[in-house]
């Protein structure tokens, strides 16, 4: 069943399970509830018109392995077990995709430690396959690389998440729930035994509700009565794209070692499904929770950025790494170099602009910038809280997580 990318139907009056929020994880969620228990009612309420309109169809495409993440944490298992899934998801449905392995370059001495930290959390994160290489075996992987010791994980891979998206939707359709676009949630209200969803085509009484809203999860949280801590940072990464002719520089993923202090992975090198290569993502705070240029401001977002400690002190923290990014939002060829190091031929030349995503990166009052997955509860709702990167990947398996949760606060038909 072909699913619009448009799905103007009226939202149900009543449902069992809300849904709010059509990403990858939205959508999945609703299907695996759905799945396990195919009397309820599930109807998800997406705000834009689209689905997947935001990280979920902005993002690098990159299927990743499990290699950076601290053992034993949310994001360590559910990515694993999540890449798994979605392979197996993606050959089923027919959907592009390609393990075409990933490689991790150190280019100074002191990234060396990092390097073998790095291995030492995908080898106790069950990652298969993971293998050190020395410079010549960098150049044997990727020509056109260089570095003085590398990381490579033939089993991280690459794919198309808007089509991935797409059929989640068709599976939630086929399975008899409901998706309703441009259907923004503006409040949260408890009543006797159900939650009032206020949306812009009315409202919908639902006996529970998952609230999946990526960038503005903290703000429905708030209305349905959670702490605001933590607050949704929101992260603008924008990429070049190489020209077709220089394509042929970059064979697979290329990857610096990341800072340690930052949630991010550094500026990559990525092939995508399409065939296009992509550089980037920068990691720049923005001004809008929907910036996707790069000088759309909202009074609103900004304000909340601003008027937030955590923010403040994540800036002191962190300034050097700021000052850089700025640099690299305002300067495509200071992008051009930090991929340079490690693929030196780039040249400005050789790159054109491309798109950008917004992160949803949640921050701590007191300047943490939240690693792993969170998911909260208030009365009748669950609120995904944090779903950064890798959480695309781990689409399936975090979808089973929220939903073995789900069945503990929540009382559903069988
Ligand atoms: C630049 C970038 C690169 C990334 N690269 C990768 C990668 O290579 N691999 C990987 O695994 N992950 C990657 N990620 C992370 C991944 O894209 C996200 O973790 C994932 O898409 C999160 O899905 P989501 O459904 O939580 O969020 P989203 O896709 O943002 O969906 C949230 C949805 O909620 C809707 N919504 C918001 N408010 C309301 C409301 N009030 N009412 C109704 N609906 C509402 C929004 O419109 C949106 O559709 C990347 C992310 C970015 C930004």
């Amino acid at each position: 069943m072909a699913v619009p990318d448009s799905l103007h139907v009226a939202a149900r009056e009543s449902c069992d399970l809300a849904i709010v929020g059509g990403g990858l994880i939205g959508l999945a969620v609703a299907r695996e509830l759905i799945r396990r228990h195919p009397t309820a009612s599930v109807c998800v309420l997406e705000r834009e018109e689209e689905l997947g309109t935001h990280q979920s169809g902005h993002n690098s495409g990159v299927l990743h392995a499990g290699i950076y993440y601290a053992p034993g944490s949310l994001k360590a298992r559910l990515c694993v077990d999540g890449a798994r899934a979605l392979y197996r998801y993606c050959a089923e449905r027919g959907i592009a995709h390609g393990r075409c392995g990933k490689l991790i370059i150190a280019t100074r001495a002191s990234e060396l430690p990092l390097l073998r930290e790095l291995e030492r959390r995908g080898i106790a994160n069950g990652v298969e396959g993971l293998r050190s290489v020395d410079s010549a075996g960098i150049e044997a992987l990727e020509p056109h690389a260089r570095g003085i010791a590398g990381l490579h994980s033939p089993a991280t891979g690459i794919v198309d998440f808007r089509a991935v998206t797409r059929a989640y939707a068709e599976d939630v359709l086929a399975l008899g729930g409901s998706i309703a676009t441009g259907c923004g949630v503006e409040r949260v209200q408890l009543a006797a035994r159900r939650l009032r969803l206020t949306h812009r085509r009315g409202s919908t009484e639902a006996r529970h509700a998952i609230f999946c809203t990526g960038a503005w999860s903290d703000r429905l949280a708030v209305a349905a009565g959670a702490d605001p801590d933590p607050r949704i940072l929101p992260v603008r990464g924008a990429y070049l794209r190489l020209v077709p002719e220089r394509r042929d520089l970059v064979r697979s993923l290329i990857y610096p070692v990341p800072d340690p202090s930052l949630p991010f992975l550094g500026v990559h090198l990525t092939r995508r499904v399409d065939g296009e290569v992509m550089i980037g993502p920068t990691a720049l705070i923005a001004g809008a929770r929907d910036a996707y240029r790069l000088r759309r401001v909202r009074g609103r977002d900004l304000l909340d950025t601003l008027a937030w400690p955590g923010t403040w002190r994540v800036l002191a923290r962190s300034w050097r790494a700021g000052v850089a990014e700025l640099r690299h939002a305002a300067q495509p060829s200071s992008l051009v170099r930090a991929a340079a190091r490690y693929v030196p031929e780039l040249r400005d030349a050789d790159v054109l602009p491309a798109f950008a995503g917004i992160r949803a990166q949640a921050l701590g009052r007191d300047g943490h910038l939240v690693d792993d997955f969170v998911l909260s509860a208030t009365p009748r709702a669950l609120h995904v809280r944090n779903a950064p990167s890798p959480a695309a990947t781990s689409s399936l398996a975090l979808a089973r997580h929220i939903a073995d949760e789900a069945e503990r606060a929540f009382e559903l038909p069988a």
